[in-house]
Protein backbone atom coordinates (compact mmCIF):
# COMPACT_ATOMS: atom_id res chain seq x y z
CA UNK A 1 0.00 0.00 0.00
CA UNK A 2 1.36 3.56 -1.00
CA UNK A 3 1.15 6.48 1.74
CA UNK A 4 -2.23 8.20 2.75
CA UNK A 5 -0.41 11.40 1.12
CA UNK A 6 0.81 9.92 -2.22
CA UNK A 7 -2.70 8.38 -2.66
CA UNK A 8 -3.85 12.02 -2.52
CA UNK A 9 -2.58 12.47 -5.40
CA UNK A 10 -3.62 9.99 -7.90
CA UNK A 11 -6.09 11.87 -10.13
CA UNK A 12 -10.02 11.20 -9.43
CA UNK A 13 -12.58 10.08 -11.59
CA UNK A 14 -14.02 13.36 -13.15
CA UNK A 15 -10.76 14.66 -14.06
CA UNK A 16 -9.35 11.80 -15.77
CA UNK A 17 -12.88 11.75 -17.77
CA UNK A 18 -12.73 15.88 -18.30
CA UNK A 19 -8.66 14.96 -20.45
CA UNK A 20 -9.33 16.43 -24.15
CA UNK A 21 -8.03 12.55 -25.38
CA UNK A 22 -9.94 10.52 -23.24
CA UNK A 23 -13.44 12.47 -23.94
CA UNK A 24 -12.48 11.95 -27.87
CA UNK A 25 -11.53 7.96 -27.41
CA UNK A 26 -14.78 8.01 -25.08
CA UNK A 27 -16.78 8.42 -28.21
CA UNK A 28 -16.00 5.07 -29.86
CA UNK A 29 -16.24 3.22 -26.40
CA UNK A 30 -18.96 2.68 -23.91
CA UNK A 31 -18.65 4.78 -20.89
CA UNK A 32 -18.63 1.40 -18.78
CA UNK A 33 -15.62 0.72 -20.93
CA UNK A 34 -13.91 3.83 -20.30
CA UNK A 35 -14.90 4.16 -16.24
CA UNK A 36 -13.41 0.58 -15.53
CA UNK A 37 -10.02 1.07 -17.64
CA UNK A 38 -10.10 4.65 -15.37
CA UNK A 39 -10.95 2.35 -12.39
CA UNK A 40 -8.22 -0.40 -12.92
CA UNK A 41 -5.52 2.03 -13.55
CA UNK A 42 -6.47 3.65 -9.79
CA UNK A 43 -6.88 0.77 -8.29
CA UNK A 44 -3.07 0.10 -9.40
CA UNK A 45 -1.76 3.30 -8.26
CA UNK A 46 -3.36 2.73 -4.56
CA UNK A 47 -1.55 -0.37 -4.60
CA UNK A 48 1.74 1.22 -5.37
CA UNK A 49 1.68 -0.74 -8.45
CA UNK A 50 2.04 2.45 -10.59
CA UNK A 51 3.09 5.72 -9.74
CA UNK A 52 0.02 8.51 -9.26
CA UNK A 53 1.63 10.70 -12.13
CA UNK A 54 1.74 7.31 -14.45
CA UNK A 55 -2.51 6.71 -14.22
CA UNK A 56 -3.57 9.65 -17.23
CA UNK A 57 -0.94 8.12 -19.46
CA UNK A 58 -1.51 4.45 -18.94
CA UNK A 59 -5.63 5.02 -19.18
CA UNK A 60 -4.22 6.84 -22.36
CA UNK A 61 -2.50 3.90 -23.46
CA UNK A 62 -4.93 0.97 -22.70
CA UNK A 63 -7.14 3.39 -24.66
CA UNK A 64 -5.20 3.86 -27.65
CA UNK A 65 -5.30 -0.09 -28.04
CA UNK A 66 -8.60 -1.03 -27.26
CA UNK A 67 -11.55 -1.49 -30.14
CA UNK A 68 -14.95 -1.78 -29.55
CA UNK A 69 -14.96 -5.34 -30.79
CA UNK A 70 -11.96 -7.58 -30.01
CA UNK A 71 -12.52 -10.02 -33.29
CA UNK A 72 -9.50 -9.14 -35.20
CA UNK A 73 -8.75 -9.82 -39.12
CA UNK A 74 -6.22 -12.20 -39.84
CA UNK A 75 -4.43 -13.44 -43.05
CA UNK A 76 -5.23 -16.72 -43.96
CA UNK A 77 -1.78 -18.12 -45.12
CA UNK A 78 -2.83 -21.97 -44.74
CA UNK A 79 -3.67 -22.99 -48.30
CA UNK A 80 -7.35 -23.92 -46.62
CA UNK A 81 -10.21 -21.58 -48.33
CA UNK A 82 -13.04 -22.71 -45.90
CA UNK A 83 -11.41 -22.53 -42.70
CA UNK A 84 -14.23 -22.97 -40.12
CA UNK A 85 -12.15 -21.38 -37.40
CA UNK A 86 -11.72 -18.15 -39.37
CA UNK A 87 -15.32 -17.53 -40.37
CA UNK A 88 -14.97 -19.61 -42.87
CA UNK A 89 -16.11 -17.39 -46.38
CA UNK A 90 -14.52 -14.05 -46.80
CA UNK A 91 -16.78 -11.51 -47.87
CA UNK A 92 -16.20 -9.84 -51.23
CA UNK A 93 -15.84 -6.32 -52.05
CA UNK A 94 -19.28 -6.26 -52.30
CA UNK A 95 -20.85 -7.83 -50.30
CA UNK A 96 -18.71 -6.44 -47.91
CA UNK A 97 -19.89 -2.69 -49.32
CA UNK A 98 -23.45 -3.75 -48.59
CA UNK A 99 -23.03 -4.76 -45.26
CA UNK A 100 -21.68 -1.55 -44.55
CA UNK A 101 -24.76 0.26 -46.20
CA UNK A 102 -27.09 -2.21 -44.32
CA UNK A 103 -26.31 -1.34 -41.34
CA UNK A 104 -28.38 2.11 -41.38
CA UNK A 105 -32.24 2.03 -42.20
CA UNK A 106 -32.91 0.13 -45.26
CA UNK A 107 -36.16 -0.97 -47.22
CA UNK A 108 -35.60 -4.53 -46.31
CA UNK A 109 -39.12 -4.87 -45.82
CA UNK A 110 -40.62 -1.70 -47.84
CA UNK A 111 -41.66 -0.80 -51.06
CA UNK A 112 -40.23 3.20 -51.23
CA UNK A 113 -42.72 3.47 -54.25
CA UNK A 114 -45.40 2.67 -52.86
CA UNK A 115 -44.77 2.97 -48.73
CA UNK A 116 -46.18 -0.07 -48.31
CA UNK A 117 -44.57 -3.20 -46.26
CA UNK A 118 -43.10 -5.72 -49.12
CA UNK A 119 -41.73 -9.63 -48.53
CA UNK A 120 -38.57 -9.29 -46.53
CA UNK A 121 -35.26 -9.71 -47.93
CA UNK A 122 -37.40 -10.07 -51.83
CA UNK A 123 -34.48 -9.11 -53.74
CA UNK A 124 -32.17 -11.36 -52.16
CA UNK A 125 -34.61 -14.25 -52.97
CA UNK A 126 -34.69 -13.15 -56.29
CA UNK A 127 -31.15 -13.22 -56.81
CA UNK A 128 -31.01 -16.64 -55.39
CA UNK A 129 -33.35 -18.14 -57.66
CA UNK A 130 -31.92 -16.64 -61.06
CA UNK A 131 -28.47 -17.66 -60.06
CA UNK A 132 -30.14 -21.18 -59.63
CA UNK A 133 -31.76 -22.33 -62.08
CA UNK A 134 -34.82 -24.76 -61.55
CA UNK A 135 -35.79 -22.87 -58.43
CA UNK A 136 -39.26 -21.70 -58.49
CA UNK A 137 -38.27 -20.00 -55.17
CA UNK A 138 -36.16 -19.51 -52.41
CA UNK A 139 -35.89 -18.74 -48.27
CA UNK A 140 -32.88 -17.47 -46.92
CA UNK A 141 -32.77 -18.84 -43.14
CA UNK A 142 -29.91 -18.31 -40.68
CA UNK A 143 -27.70 -21.50 -41.71
CA UNK A 144 -27.64 -24.83 -42.99
CA UNK A 145 -28.67 -26.17 -40.04
CA UNK A 146 -31.37 -24.18 -39.07
CA UNK A 147 -32.23 -24.91 -43.03
CA UNK A 148 -32.36 -29.08 -42.40
CA UNK A 149 -34.29 -28.32 -39.12
CA UNK A 150 -37.05 -26.33 -40.87
CA UNK A 151 -37.27 -28.45 -43.92
CA UNK A 152 -38.04 -31.13 -41.58
CA UNK A 153 -40.39 -29.74 -38.86
CA UNK A 154 -42.50 -28.61 -42.06
CA UNK A 155 -42.65 -31.03 -44.40
CA UNK A 156 -42.47 -34.27 -42.21
CA UNK A 157 -44.27 -33.09 -38.42
CA UNK A 158 -43.62 -35.98 -36.48
CA UNK A 159 -43.76 -38.35 -39.34
CA UNK A 160 -40.68 -40.43 -40.29
CA UNK A 161 -37.68 -39.25 -42.28
CA UNK A 162 -35.92 -41.27 -44.36
CA UNK A 163 -32.57 -41.81 -44.35
CA UNK A 164 -29.67 -43.84 -45.60
CA UNK A 165 -27.17 -44.85 -43.21
CA UNK A 166 -24.13 -43.54 -44.83
CA UNK A 167 -25.41 -40.23 -44.25
CA UNK A 168 -25.86 -39.71 -41.19
CA UNK A 169 -23.05 -37.57 -40.86
CA UNK A 170 -21.17 -35.69 -38.08
CA UNK A 171 -20.51 -31.99 -39.73
CA UNK A 172 -18.04 -30.78 -37.40
CA UNK A 173 -17.18 -29.86 -33.30
CA UNK A 174 -19.66 -32.07 -32.42
CA UNK A 175 -22.48 -31.31 -34.42
CA UNK A 176 -24.57 -34.16 -35.52
CA UNK A 177 -27.17 -34.73 -38.17
CA UNK A 178 -29.42 -37.14 -36.67
CA UNK A 179 -29.83 -35.66 -33.44
CA UNK A 180 -30.86 -32.40 -34.92
CA UNK A 181 -33.29 -34.05 -37.21
CA UNK A 182 -34.94 -35.52 -34.16
CA UNK A 183 -34.60 -32.95 -32.43
CA UNK A 184 -37.68 -31.52 -34.59
CA UNK A 185 -40.08 -34.42 -33.62
CA UNK A 186 -39.43 -36.10 -36.40
CA UNK A 187 -38.74 -39.73 -36.71
CA UNK A 188 -35.57 -40.96 -38.52
CA UNK A 189 -35.95 -44.39 -40.42
CA UNK A 190 -32.58 -45.38 -41.24
CA UNK A 191 -31.96 -47.58 -44.28
CA UNK A 192 -29.22 -49.44 -45.98
CA UNK A 193 -25.57 -50.16 -44.68
CA UNK A 194 -22.68 -47.97 -44.26
CA UNK A 195 -21.37 -48.56 -47.46
CA UNK A 196 -24.18 -49.50 -49.71
CA UNK A 197 -28.15 -48.45 -49.47
CA UNK A 198 -30.29 -49.26 -52.73
CA UNK A 199 -33.31 -47.86 -54.18
CA UNK A 200 -35.19 -50.72 -52.56
CA UNK A 201 -34.49 -50.10 -49.35
CA UNK A 202 -35.94 -46.53 -49.40
CA UNK A 203 -39.17 -48.21 -51.22
CA UNK A 204 -39.08 -50.51 -48.47
CA UNK A 205 -40.79 -48.12 -46.25
CA UNK A 206 -41.68 -45.54 -48.37
CA UNK A 207 -45.47 -46.29 -47.79
CA UNK A 208 -45.44 -45.25 -44.27
CA UNK A 209 -42.62 -41.84 -44.62
CA UNK A 210 -43.26 -38.27 -44.62
CA UNK A 211 -40.39 -37.33 -46.29
CA UNK A 212 -36.77 -38.44 -47.98
CA UNK A 213 -33.98 -36.90 -47.10
CA UNK A 214 -30.64 -37.26 -48.66
CA UNK A 215 -27.91 -35.42 -47.55
CA UNK A 216 -24.28 -35.15 -49.13
CA UNK A 217 -21.91 -36.33 -46.81
CA UNK A 218 -19.45 -33.31 -47.12
CA UNK A 219 -16.44 -34.47 -45.14
CA UNK A 220 -15.69 -37.40 -45.79
CA UNK A 221 -15.80 -40.27 -48.69
CA UNK A 222 -16.74 -43.79 -49.05
CA UNK A 223 -14.49 -45.95 -50.67
CA UNK A 224 -13.99 -49.55 -52.28
CA UNK A 225 -17.68 -51.55 -52.37
CA UNK A 226 -20.01 -48.24 -51.99
CA UNK A 227 -23.80 -47.57 -53.73
CA UNK A 228 -25.65 -44.76 -52.78
CA UNK A 229 -29.06 -43.94 -54.67
CA UNK A 230 -28.77 -40.57 -57.02
CA UNK A 231 -31.23 -37.95 -56.76
CA UNK A 232 -33.05 -38.96 -59.82
CA UNK A 233 -33.78 -42.16 -58.74
CA UNK A 234 -35.24 -41.10 -55.55
CA UNK A 235 -37.27 -38.55 -57.03
CA UNK A 236 -39.10 -41.20 -58.89
CA UNK A 237 -39.69 -43.13 -56.39
CA UNK A 238 -40.92 -39.94 -54.34
CA UNK A 239 -43.39 -39.13 -56.64
CA UNK A 240 -45.03 -42.28 -56.75
CA UNK A 241 -45.66 -42.23 -52.86
CA UNK A 242 -46.45 -38.46 -52.95
CA UNK A 243 -43.54 -37.21 -50.70
CA UNK A 244 -41.09 -34.76 -50.45
CA UNK A 245 -37.82 -35.56 -51.39
CA UNK A 246 -35.19 -33.25 -49.69
CA UNK A 247 -31.45 -32.76 -50.66
CA UNK A 248 -29.13 -31.57 -48.61
CA UNK A 249 -25.92 -30.35 -50.72
CA UNK A 250 -24.24 -28.95 -48.18
CA UNK A 251 -21.76 -26.35 -49.40
CA UNK A 252 -23.40 -24.47 -51.95
CA UNK A 253 -22.63 -24.62 -54.98
CA UNK A 254 -24.89 -23.33 -56.94
CA UNK A 255 -24.16 -24.45 -60.67
CA UNK A 256 -21.47 -27.18 -61.24
CA UNK A 257 -17.76 -26.68 -60.84
CA UNK A 258 -15.20 -28.28 -63.13
CA UNK A 259 -12.48 -28.12 -60.60
CA UNK A 260 -15.11 -30.15 -58.21
CA UNK A 261 -17.02 -32.80 -59.83
CA UNK A 262 -17.97 -34.89 -57.18
CA UNK A 263 -19.52 -31.92 -55.38
CA UNK A 264 -23.25 -31.93 -55.85
CA UNK A 265 -25.15 -28.96 -56.69
CA UNK A 266 -28.25 -26.79 -55.79
CA UNK A 267 -29.31 -26.37 -59.55
CA UNK A 268 -28.45 -30.30 -60.51
CA UNK A 269 -30.52 -31.60 -57.38
CA UNK A 270 -33.53 -29.67 -58.89
CA UNK A 271 -33.13 -30.75 -62.28
CA UNK A 272 -32.89 -34.19 -61.26
CA UNK A 273 -36.35 -33.63 -59.65
CA UNK A 274 -35.15 -32.83 -55.76
CA UNK A 275 -38.33 -30.74 -54.09
CA UNK A 276 -36.35 -28.63 -51.86
CA UNK A 277 -32.52 -28.58 -51.55
CA UNK A 278 -30.60 -27.16 -48.75
CA UNK A 279 -26.96 -25.28 -48.76
CA UNK A 280 -24.85 -23.15 -46.69
CA UNK A 281 -24.30 -19.42 -47.55
CA UNK A 282 -20.99 -19.10 -46.66
CA UNK A 283 -19.12 -22.41 -47.98
CA UNK A 284 -18.58 -22.71 -51.66
CA UNK A 285 -20.72 -20.05 -52.31
CA UNK A 286 -18.84 -17.61 -50.63
CA UNK A 287 -21.23 -15.39 -49.02
CA UNK A 288 -22.41 -14.83 -44.72
CA UNK A 289 -23.25 -17.30 -42.68
CA UNK A 290 -26.90 -18.32 -43.85
CA UNK A 291 -28.97 -21.39 -44.85
CA UNK A 292 -30.51 -21.20 -48.09
CA UNK A 293 -33.63 -23.45 -49.64
CA UNK A 294 -34.56 -23.36 -52.37
CA UNK A 295 -36.76 -25.93 -54.53
CA UNK A 296 -41.02 -25.48 -55.55
CA UNK A 297 -43.14 -22.86 -54.78
CA UNK A 298 -45.36 -24.68 -53.07
CA UNK A 299 -42.58 -26.60 -50.71
CA UNK A 300 -41.38 -22.70 -49.64
CA UNK A 301 -44.87 -21.20 -48.80
CA UNK A 302 -45.27 -24.45 -46.77
CA UNK A 303 -41.69 -23.81 -44.60
CA UNK A 304 -42.23 -19.92 -44.75
CA UNK A 305 -45.57 -20.52 -42.73
CA UNK A 306 -44.26 -23.04 -40.22
CA UNK A 307 -43.74 -21.26 -36.85
CA UNK A 308 -40.38 -21.93 -36.38
CA UNK A 309 -39.17 -20.06 -39.52
CA UNK A 310 -39.90 -16.85 -37.85
CA UNK A 311 -36.70 -17.75 -35.16
CA UNK A 312 -34.59 -18.81 -38.01
CA UNK A 313 -34.95 -15.28 -39.82
CA UNK A 314 -31.80 -13.61 -41.15
CA UNK A 315 -31.12 -10.03 -40.20
CA UNK A 316 -30.46 -7.32 -42.82
CA UNK A 317 -26.86 -7.93 -42.63
CA UNK A 318 -27.22 -11.46 -43.79
CA UNK A 319 -29.38 -10.34 -46.55
CA UNK A 320 -27.58 -7.63 -48.31
CA UNK A 321 -24.53 -10.03 -48.07
CA UNK A 322 -26.00 -12.35 -49.28
CA UNK A 323 -27.50 -10.25 -52.10
CA UNK A 324 -23.95 -8.61 -53.22
CA UNK A 325 -22.80 -12.10 -53.21
CA UNK A 326 -24.31 -12.99 -56.28
CA UNK A 327 -24.60 -10.10 -58.03
CA UNK A 328 -21.50 -8.61 -57.32
CA UNK A 329 -17.82 -9.35 -58.16
CA UNK A 330 -16.05 -12.74 -57.77
CA UNK A 331 -15.61 -13.90 -54.22
CA UNK A 332 -12.69 -14.71 -52.54
CA UNK A 333 -13.40 -18.42 -52.21
CA UNK A 334 -13.73 -18.42 -55.84
CA UNK A 335 -10.34 -16.62 -56.28
CA UNK A 336 -8.57 -18.84 -54.07
CA UNK A 337 -10.16 -21.79 -55.65
CA UNK A 338 -9.38 -21.34 -59.34
CA UNK A 339 -5.64 -19.52 -58.34
CA UNK A 340 -3.45 -20.04 -61.43
CA UNK A 341 -0.83 -22.32 -59.80
CA UNK A 342 1.96 -20.64 -61.95
CA UNK A 343 0.60 -17.17 -60.20
CA UNK A 344 0.78 -18.90 -56.75
CA UNK A 345 4.69 -19.90 -57.44
CA UNK A 346 5.69 -16.65 -58.89
CA UNK A 347 4.50 -14.78 -56.00
CA UNK A 348 5.82 -17.63 -53.27
CA UNK A 349 8.94 -17.32 -55.51
CA UNK A 350 9.08 -13.42 -54.50
CA UNK A 351 7.88 -13.29 -50.88
CA UNK A 352 10.64 -16.19 -50.71
CA UNK A 353 13.23 -13.86 -51.86
CA UNK A 354 11.99 -11.07 -49.46
CA UNK A 355 12.00 -12.75 -46.42
CA UNK A 356 14.51 -15.89 -47.26
CA UNK A 357 12.45 -18.86 -47.33
CA UNK A 358 12.17 -22.48 -49.38
CA UNK A 359 9.50 -22.42 -52.39
CA UNK A 360 7.91 -25.71 -51.66
CA UNK A 361 4.98 -27.80 -53.49
CA UNK A 362 2.08 -27.44 -51.21
CA UNK A 363 -1.85 -28.45 -51.75
CA UNK A 364 -4.32 -26.10 -50.69
CA UNK A 365 -7.79 -27.71 -49.79
CA UNK A 366 -11.46 -26.16 -49.97
CA UNK A 367 -11.58 -27.52 -46.29
CA UNK A 368 -15.14 -26.58 -44.24
CA UNK A 369 -16.62 -29.97 -45.32
CA UNK A 370 -17.03 -29.31 -49.01
CA UNK A 371 -14.45 -30.92 -51.88
CA UNK A 372 -13.32 -33.57 -49.28
CA UNK A 373 -9.90 -34.13 -50.34
CA UNK A 374 -9.59 -32.61 -53.36
CA UNK A 375 -6.06 -31.68 -53.76
CA UNK A 376 -5.04 -28.16 -55.12
CA UNK A 377 -1.53 -28.22 -56.62
CA UNK A 378 0.12 -24.93 -55.57
CA UNK A 379 3.16 -23.53 -53.81
CA UNK A 380 4.01 -22.12 -50.41
CA UNK A 381 6.84 -20.38 -48.60
CA UNK A 382 8.71 -23.44 -45.92
CA UNK A 383 9.80 -20.77 -42.66
CA UNK A 384 11.29 -22.55 -39.56
CA UNK A 385 8.35 -24.15 -37.34
CA UNK A 386 9.04 -21.59 -34.47
CA UNK A 387 7.48 -18.74 -37.32
CA UNK A 388 4.05 -19.94 -36.70
CA UNK A 389 3.32 -18.82 -33.30
CA UNK A 390 5.42 -15.37 -33.89
CA UNK A 391 3.49 -14.76 -37.03
CA UNK A 392 0.09 -15.62 -35.17
CA UNK A 393 0.79 -13.14 -32.40
CA UNK A 394 1.82 -10.63 -35.15
CA UNK A 395 0.01 -7.78 -36.20
CA UNK A 396 -1.32 -8.14 -38.42
CA UNK A 397 -1.92 -11.85 -37.20
CA UNK A 398 -0.87 -14.33 -40.57
CA UNK A 399 -1.88 -18.05 -39.76
CA UNK A 400 0.10 -20.62 -41.62
CA UNK A 401 0.29 -24.22 -41.85
CA UNK A 402 2.03 -25.93 -39.75
CA UNK A 403 3.24 -29.85 -40.31
CA UNK A 404 5.31 -30.03 -36.79
CA UNK A 405 8.44 -29.44 -38.42
CA UNK A 406 7.95 -26.25 -40.61
CA UNK A 407 5.78 -23.64 -40.95
CA UNK A 408 4.02 -23.04 -45.10
CA UNK A 409 2.96 -19.85 -45.54
CA UNK A 410 0.54 -20.35 -48.50
CA UNK A 411 -0.63 -17.05 -50.44
CA UNK A 412 -3.65 -19.43 -51.95
CA UNK A 413 -6.33 -17.49 -49.84
CA UNK A 414 -4.07 -14.00 -49.75
CA UNK A 415 -5.39 -11.32 -51.79
CA UNK A 416 -2.57 -10.04 -53.67
CA UNK A 417 -2.63 -6.92 -52.32
CA UNK A 418 -1.57 -8.13 -49.15
CA UNK A 419 1.34 -9.62 -50.48
CA UNK A 420 3.75 -7.05 -49.24
CA UNK A 421 2.58 -6.59 -45.25
CA UNK A 422 2.89 -10.54 -45.39
CA UNK A 423 6.52 -10.08 -46.66
CA UNK A 424 7.44 -7.01 -43.99
CA UNK A 425 5.24 -8.95 -41.14
CA UNK A 426 7.80 -11.76 -41.82
CA UNK A 427 10.33 -10.08 -41.96
CA UNK A 428 10.12 -8.23 -38.45
CA UNK A 429 8.98 -11.62 -36.89
CA UNK A 430 11.87 -13.64 -38.30
CA UNK A 431 14.07 -10.63 -37.15
CA UNK A 432 12.84 -10.92 -33.43
CA UNK A 433 13.32 -14.87 -33.33
CA UNK A 434 16.31 -16.16 -31.80
CA UNK A 435 18.91 -17.75 -34.09
CA UNK A 436 19.13 -20.88 -33.25
CA UNK A 437 15.47 -21.08 -33.88
CA UNK A 438 16.17 -19.94 -37.77
CA UNK A 439 16.04 -16.20 -36.80
CA UNK A 440 18.78 -14.32 -38.26
CA UNK A 441 20.82 -12.42 -35.90
C1 LIG B 1 -22.06 -27.74 -43.43
C2 LIG B 1 -23.20 -28.65 -43.59
C3 LIG B 1 -24.35 -28.50 -42.80
C4 LIG B 1 -24.45 -27.44 -41.73
O1 LIG B 1 -24.52 -26.18 -42.29
P1 LIG B 1 -24.17 -24.89 -41.37
O2 LIG B 1 -24.32 -23.76 -42.32
O3 LIG B 1 -22.79 -25.09 -40.87
O4 LIG B 1 -25.18 -24.88 -40.29
C5 LIG B 1 -25.40 -29.37 -43.01
N1 LIG B 1 -25.31 -30.36 -43.92
C6 LIG B 1 -24.23 -30.52 -44.71
C7 LIG B 1 -24.22 -31.63 -45.70
C8 LIG B 1 -23.14 -29.68 -44.56
O5 LIG B 1 -22.04 -29.85 -45.32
Amino acid sequence: MVEKDSRRLIPGTDTLLSHPRIQQAAQRLSPHVVKGLIRSAQQRARRGELAPEEVQSEVLAQLGSLRASSLQPVINATGVIVHTNLGRAPLSHSAREAVAEAAGYVDVEMDLSTGRRSRRGAEARRALIEACPHAEDALVVNNGAAALALATAALAGTGEVVISRGELVEIGAGFRLPDLLAATGARLREVGATNRTHLADYSAVAGEAAAVLKVHPSNYLIRGFTSSVPVADLAALCREHGLPLIVDVGSGLLVPDPLLPDEPDLSGALADGADLVIASGDKLLGGPQAGLLLGSASMIAALEKHPLARAMRVDKLTLAALEATLRGGQTPVQAALHADPEALRSRSADLATKVGGQVVAHEGRVGGGGGAEVPLPGWAVQLPDSAAAALRAADPAILTRTTGSVCLVDLRCVPQEQDDVVAETIRSVLASLPAEEGGRP
